[in-house]
């Protein structure tokens, strides 16, 4: 059953604003204007019209952030009326896909086409275009992060105008794969996609040594592995998923086990309401550094009883990608949104960042543009070019100027 958490309320500063609150209830806005464009020449006129009227413009995708990523008081715009798989070529491998669309809604229409993405996170109701500008990921060593799957983005500039993101300048591309709302509104996504596949999904429990034991060589062996570790009884449950051609009656009586096609065994269902840090260190750091987090867990944070979920990244080469140039390693602290975290997170913090740790930009972390730009080495260029796009900041809120400077 879903929690019944009750979002903060805050008093509003102009009677006229429009609430907006994220899901986990940790944050929220009052936007001067939410505008909910169906087209993208509707987006366009959209943002002219902030422009003249001096309003900043925020993207909401399904407020699934934990940061302030998507606040303001200008001018909040709402994707879900740009939504749909558009095109899906078997052929190339590529789907149009609008920029609204949630996860969910993306999965059977490129099963239709005999395509699907080929990964996920932990759940699909993200927007498409939200997912990607903070970089979600999932689990597997040899997969890379969503943003990795993009061939091709258009996004409406600070002018109102259509811009292009594709391979013909692939820097610029491998800027916007991850840009935080900050290049303008995408509208439109080109996925390349890889054929339908099935998966064999295997939970079992171990214990922490057996789960760090097994990472290397069932890790791989799967496409792909992960483990969450439960502090309280002190043991992980560890997931793989191989690639099968088994029907998935065949192991339908199983406990702990379930084949399907990928995108219905990829995401969970989460209906508890929780707050989450997360940061990716390079692989090779990551076993230590899950020992060093679960020591310090145990010694000065016996009260948290959420788990801690390690996963594995390849390397890819988004400007912002927290595996950028390198394999990476995911290690992600949750604690109930009701309950204190702020002790807990800052405390963990360190060992994360001494380890080389790049935290996630959809969740939380203390870090501020000095601090990132010495854990991102295109994190300048990032900047530059943001620069060059939007000079006056259109698309700038708080949190962006806290990070980015
Ligand atoms: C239950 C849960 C599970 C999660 N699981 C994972 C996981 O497995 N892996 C992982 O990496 N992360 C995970 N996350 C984090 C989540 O995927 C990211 O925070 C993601 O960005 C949220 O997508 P959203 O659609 O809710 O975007 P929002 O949080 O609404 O927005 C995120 C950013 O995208 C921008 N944006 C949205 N739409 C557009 C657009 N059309 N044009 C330009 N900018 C836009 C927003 O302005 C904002 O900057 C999880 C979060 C939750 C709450």
């Amino acid at each position: 059953m879903a929690s019944m958490t009750e979002p903060e309320t805050e008093p509003r500063a102009d009677p006229g604003a429009e609430r907006w609150d994220n899901w986990a209830g940790n944050l929220g806005c009052d936007a001067a204007r939410i505008e909910r464009p169906a087209s993208e020449p509707e987006v366009q006129e959209a943002v002219r019209s902030a422009a003249r009227g001096g309003l900043p413009v925020r993207v909401a995708g399904s407020g699934h952030s934990f940061q302030p990523l998507v606040a303001t008081e200008g001018m909040l715009l709402s994707l879900d009326g740009l939504s749909g798989v558009l095109s899906a070529d078997p052929d190339s491998g590529l789907a149009r896909v609008a920029a609204g669309t949630k996860l969910h809604a993306i999965g059977e229409p490129l099963h239709e086409a005999g395509l699907a993405m080929q990964n996920l996170g932990d759940v699909d109701v993200q927007a498409l275009a939200g997912a990607l500008s903070t970089g979600t990921h999932g689990t597997g060593r040899t997969l890379r992060n969503l943003p990795s799957q993009i061939e091709a983005l258009r996004i409406v500039g600070a002018d109102g105008e259509v811009r292009v993101f594709d391979a013909s300048d692939p820097d610029a591309l491998d800027a916007a794969r991850i840009s935080l709302g900050a290049f303008g509104v995408i509208t439109e996504v080109t996925l390349r996609c890889v054929p339908s596949y099935r998966l064999h999904e295997t939970t079992r429990r171990l214990s922490p040594d057996e789960a760090m034991a097994e990472a290397d060589a069932v890790s791989r062996a799967n496409r792909h592995w992960e483990f969450w570790w439960y502090p309280g009884r002190d043991f992980c449950e560890v997931k793989t998923l191989a690639l099968t051609d088994a029907e998935p009656e065949s192991v339908a009586e199983e406990r702990w086990q379930r084949i399907d096609w990928s995108h219905r065994i990829l995401p969970s269902v989460r209906e508890l309401r929780f707050v989450e840090m997360e940061y990716s260190v390079p692989a090779e750091a990551g076993p230590d550094c899950f020992v060093a987090v679960r020591s310090r867990m145990q010694e000065r944070h016996p009260e948290v009883q959420w788990p801690v979920e390690y996963r594995m990244l390849a390397a890819d080469s988004a400007w912002l990608s927290t595996a950028h140039e390198r394999d990476t390693v995911t290690i992600s602290l949750h604690q109930d949104v009701l309950l204190p975290y702020q002790e807990f997170f800052a405390d963990v913090e360190p060992i994360l960042l001494e380890a080389g740790g790049r935290p996630h930009w959809g969740k939380l972390h203390n870090l501020d543009a000095n601090a990132l730009r010495a854990r991102h080495p295109r994190f300048d260029d990032f900047v530059a070019l943001r620069e060059r796009l939007d000079p006056e900041r259109r698309f700038g809120n708080a949190h962006l100027e806290k990070i980015l400077g």
